[in-house]
């Protein structure tokens, strides 16, 4: 074939030296191919592993049944479901696969209209508007709904697609320490004090990012105080729901619906279909007015492909089983919610009795273990697949440096006979790899 130049200025970025020697040696333990639809168990390909205990990426060609503790499956619709698959491909019929097209370009599928006003009523909001991936949800509308002169106070721990929609807006941008109240506060009062750098004109606006449930964490968003303080300084809150909608209080409608907050008091709330409602996308919801101008100005509203008319569907249909108006009225979609809860407190009090180091709040479906050394990260994912329990493990730079983590996923269509299994072979691996803090008597 024909050669490239000299590529390795290229290569330059991106990579530190922590990066590349670590993850160069343990890359079996990410990416691993599945074959099978992300349900409670999948099937996950084997990979080779030579006599140094170097693992290469070439497959055994051998599947190997595993638990999945890894998906965001928190509803269990990412499988074939009987209300939401016909439906999806019946949209695939009829509207294709793909829009291939923006919305403004060559129409926008009634389904694709159908998510919008349901998603709005789902959160109690007048308007929204859907795009086809979670991450540019954030990344695209943050820049439309800030720039030049604007303020930005971002929790610490924020998502990287907040980041990266902070960053290309060109606002000012103000970090508080993760989830403390105290802090935002002081933040934003020594912010509004100075005012605009070099002028010390007041901001124009400023708005103050959250989400409901931390990726990486398992907690929940002190959003009671929060709100407070937003109300108190007359900033905006821009709530990131991807965890918690679906997922967190008794029908799923997120965070507020758990601590009783009115959504009224959130701004902008934003979500993605990719966890509890197993389909692709996200959503922005907030008034009228809103979302009529961040559909006059998104660049990937203007310029990017919309969400595909099968994919809607499938988010649309899980929302109306949440929302009882499927068949069940109502009673599959709550009962779904009220097995993740279960499954998740079980699961969580269960690690916490045998001495492990769990994260996470109550009925959160993510639960990480706390592995802290980074030389465990291999070890710990490599033992569990080899007992068939496929976890995600998590180091530098998504955590610290010595936070490295395995981050369970719960989901409804986990069974309690399921868990039981994956408790036993944490128990052993976590044994193992000395991750177990029993206290001594
Ligand atoms: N926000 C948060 C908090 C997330 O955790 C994620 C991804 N897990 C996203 C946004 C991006 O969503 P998606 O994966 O649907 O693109």
């Amino acid at each position: 074939g024909v050669q490239c130049g000299d590529m390795a200025p290229m290569l330059e970025e991106g990579d530190d030296f922590y990066t590349r020697r670590m993850f160069a040696r343990i890359q079996d333990c990410f990416s691993r191919p599945i074959n099978s639809a992300p349900d409670a168990r999948f099937n996950v390909m084997e990979r080779e592993e030579d006599k140094d205990n170097k693992w290469s990426l070439k497959s055994t060609g051998r599947s190997r049944p595993c638990l999945n503790l890894g998906s965001y499956n928190y509803l269990g619709f990412a499988a074939s479901d009987p209300y939401c698959t016909p439906r999806s491909l019946e949209a695939s019929r009829r509207y294709g696969w793909a829009q291939c097209s923006s919305t403004v370009e060559a129409g926008t599928s009634p389904v694709l209209a159908a998510l919008e006003s349901r998603v709005a009523r789902y959160v109690s909001k007048e308007s929204a508007i859907v795009y086809g991936m979670g991450f540019a949800t954030n990344s695209s509308t943050i820049p439309v709904l800030m720039g030049k002169g604007s303020l930005i106070i971002s929790d610490s721990l924020n998502h990287r697609s907040i980041v990266s929609g902070v960053r290309l807006s060109g606002a000012r941008v103000k970090v508080f320490r993760h989830n403390d109240a105290t802090h935002l506060e002081k933040v934003l009062r020594a912010a509004i004090s100075e005012g605009q750098p070099r002028t010390r004109e007041p901001w124009k606006k400023i708005l103050v990012i959250v989400e409901g449930i931390y990726s990486m964490e398992g907690h929940m968003c002190n959003l009671r105080e929060i709100v407070e303080i937003k109300k108190k300084y007359g900033a905006y809150l821009f709530l990131d729901e991807a965890h918690s909608i679906g997922a967190m209080g008794a029908s799923g409608r997120g965070v507020c619906e758990h601590l009783g907050i009115d959504t009224a008091d959130v701004d902008i709330m934003m979500g993605t279909f990719t966890k509890s409602f197993g389909s692709c996308g996200g959503y922005i919801a907030s008034n009228h007015d809103v979302i009529a101008h961040i559909k006059r100005h998104s660049p990937s509203t203007l310029y990017a492909a919309s969400m595909s008319a099968p994919a809607a569907m499938q988010a649309l249909s899980a929302l109306e089983i949440l929302m009882g108006d499927d068949d069940s009225r109502g009673e599959r979609g709550q009962a779904k919610i009220a097995q993740l809860h279960d499954n998740a407190n079980y699961f969580r009090e269960q690690l916490k009795s045998m001495g492990c180091q769990i994260l996470g709040d109550e009925d959160s479906p993510i639960m990480p273990l706390m592995l802290y050394n980074p030389s465990k990260i291999a070890a710990f994912s490599r033992e569990c697949f080899k007992r068939g329990v496929a976890v995600v493990v998590v180091g530098f730079p998504a955590t610290d440096l010595v936070g490295s983590r395995a981050r369970f996923c719960l989901s409804a269509a986990h069974s309690r006979a399921d868990l039981d299994e994956a408790l036993e072979v944490v128990r052993e691996v976590s044994s193992r790899c000395a991750v177990r803090y029993e206290l001594k008597k």
